[in-house]
């Protein structure tokens, strides 16, 4: 009698999970509350309480959407029912090495560039997890000698088991995702767990300039390299505008400025993708050539042109105080900030205490406008206001003398939007409406 597995939740991760289940003999039962598309072949068992939904069932499959505190997941331990991530179901069938990708920010971008270094070096790799296909849809079709990329979450790493990767990689922590982790500390410790299983063949590479990630070298068990834009250290770093890699000698890569993409925040994600390739033996040729020609996914400090004189900028995916300030701090000249969005409940003063000075008109629109507002500086060197729509916040951003409009939110979409992407395309629309009406 074959094995039955019940998959929580329908998404990109679930369904992956459960085609990957159904090619390898299993029995597949799905559970959805939001009502979604039950995948092809799987018994529905949403809407059921705990003890019908897992009757029978010898694996629970979590998305990363669900917490560890579902009552279902609860439920399911007191019955001594096994329960994994989707990740770690992916382990499970995978062959490939692996290069994990986490941290607050910079993962899809670090996750990519490293895929595109892989292909300029002509060794066949997958880009999956947080990006992309889920690592489960694709895991039993990855073979011994591609290479699989994976950007793990915080979510996904919450619900690994025996999950190991060769190279992992933690790029910063910074505050974000309290309602799901509680604290800061829990957080940081849901990014170490991508450390948990690594030996000592393996490699850890951690970011030498954030202290909550240099303090990982302390636990893992694996060989540590770091990166840094700051510091020589061993692993890659950058020193006069020149990027170096240092183990048993020091290697020139390319200067700084070869780079594609902008900003002290993506010399940092370069620094953090040349270790791991160095590592895995790829001849710079090819790390130069990705350096040079990789550019950075939609909506990530994503450049629309001049409209009404001023330079545009589309950072949608900027859902995070640290990302913005980081937006910010990459634009030259005097900046229009747009931001607002979804209430995470966080505190504005360290973005305010660390705006670059050339922030010199902010724009709030959102849910959590108000809040922001809040922790406005009494002294501040820039005009505030608070707009009702992204239209209005954009057109009022526009009528500034400013240089640059900036959209980099520093929160999520979700009081408006179903995603960053949906939200990106908005601003993308506004902007072009924008500039038509210039003629
Ligand atoms: P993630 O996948 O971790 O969300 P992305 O590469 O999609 O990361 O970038 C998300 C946002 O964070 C974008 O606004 C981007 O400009 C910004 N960002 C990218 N890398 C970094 C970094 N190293 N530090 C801070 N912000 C970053």
């Amino acid at each position: 009698m074959c094995n039955t597995a019940l998959i929580m939740g329908t998404g990109i991760s679930g369904s992956g999970a459960a085609e990957l289940l159904l090619r390898n003999g299993w029995r597949v039962c799905v559970y959805d509350n939001a009502g979604a598309r039950v995948p092809e072949g799987c018994e529905d068992r949403s809407f059921m309480p705990p003890e019908l939904a897992l009757r029978g069932v010898d694996l629970l499959v979590l998305s990363p959407g669900v917490p560890l505190t579902d009552e279902m997941v609860r439920y399911a331990k007191l019955c001594g029912t096994e329960v994994i991530g989707e990740i770690e179901l992916g382990y499970r069938y995978s062959k490939g090495d692996i290069v994990a990708v986490t941290g607050t920010n910079g993962k899809t971008t670090v996750t990519l560039l490293i895929k595109k270094i892989l292909e300029c070096a002509g060794i066949r790799s997958y880009a999956l997890g947080n990006v992309g296909a889920s690592f489960s849809a694709v895991a039993d079709k990855v073979d011994e000698n591609a290479v699989v990329v994976l950007e793990l979450s915080s979510f996904q790493l919450e619900s690994i088991a025996d999950f190991r990767s060769r190279y992992a990689i933690c790029l910063n922590i910074t505050p974000d995702h309290y309602e799901r982790h509680g604290s800061f500390a829990e957080y940081a410790d849901a990014k170490r767990k991508i450390f948990l299983n690594q030996t000592d063949g393996d490699f850890a590479i951690l970011n030498y300039d954030d202290e909550t990630v240099r303090s990982f070298e302390r636990d893992v068990a694996s060989g540590v390299y770091f990166f840094s834009a700051r510091q020589k250290v061993k692993g890659c770093y950058l020193d006069g505008g020149r990027i170096y890699f240092a183990d048993k000698g020091v290697e020139y890569i390319a200067a700084a400025d070869e780079l594609r993409i902008k900003g002290e925040h993506n010399i940092s994600n370069a620094l953090a993708a040349v270790t791991a390739a160095k590592l895995m033996g790829v001849e710079n040729r090819a790390i130069v050539k990705a350096l040079r020609t990789f550019s950075a996914p939609r909506f990530r400090m994503q450049y629309c042109g001049v409209i009404k004189g001023k330079r545009v900028y589309n950072d949608s995916k900027a859902t995070n105080i640290d990302s913005a300030l980081k937006a910010c701090a990459a634009m030259k000249g005097s900046t229009a900030l747009i931001m607002g969005g979804y209430d995470k409940g966080i505190s504005y003063e360290q973005f305010f205490a660390k705006l670059p000075s050339t922030v010199k008109r902010i724009v709030v629109t959102g849910d959590n406008a108000e809040s922001i507002r809040d922790d406005l500086p009494e002294k501040r060197g820039f005009a505030f206001e608070i707009a009702p729509s992204l239209y209005t916040a954009a057109v009022r951003a526009f009528e500034g003398d400013e240089e640059n409009v900036l959209f980099s939110p520093s929160t999520s979409s979700f009081d408006r939007y179903a995603d960053f992407e949906e939200r990106g395309e908005a601003f993308d629309c506004i902007v072009r409406a924008i500039g038509c009406g210039e003629n």
